[in-house]
């Protein structure tokens, strides 16, 4: 059986979160990420993605690529937001000097990454029921909160 408890064990919501953004197609090794369910005492039924290559050999404590599925989806969400919002900064700078053509495309852009948003939300609020975690869910409501009061300033 594949116990994750040992690769990334208790990987509280707070730490290290400066590696990859997401979730890369592959591992820096060259295999690809495979999407498996923990089944470890600590996180049950969590889902998280796996270099396939450290899954065959069954590693642990190893380098390839671990991270939590509900935590991806966050950070992937976290960094459309930052687009989003550097979008909108952009808008106000434009609109300040340029007519109504160029806001047009600006706003199909934004559309665009709103809509990337929310399907994102809809995956975090799936994650959330999988992982039956009340700090997950904690999260993903903090997450759209902040999204909405963006919208609203
Ligand atoms: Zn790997």
């Amino acid at each position: 059986m594949s116990d994750v408890s040992g690769a990334s064990s208790g990987s509280s919501m707070v730490r290290s979160r400066k590696r990859v953004m997401g979730v890369p197609k592959q591992c820096w090794c060259g295999y690809e990420i495979s999407t498996l369910m923990s089944r470890s005492d600590n996180n049950p039924y969590r889902r998280y993605h796996r270099c396939s290559y450290a899954v065959s050999k069954k590693l642990e404590n190893d380098n390839h690529f671990f991270k939590w599925v509900d935590e991806a989806l966050l950070e992937e969400i976290n960094v459309l937001k930052n687009k989003m919002s550097n979008l909108e900064e952009l808008v106000k700078e434009f609109m300040m000097e340029r007519g109504e053509s160029e806001k047009k495309v600006f706003e199909k852009m934004e559309m665009k990454l709103e809509t990337e948003l929310f399907d994102k939300m809809d995956e975090v609020l799936m994650e959330a029921k999988w992982s039956m975690k009340k700090m997950c869910a904690g999260v993903v409501i903090a997450c759209i909160v902040g999204f909405v009061i963006i919208k609203l300033v």
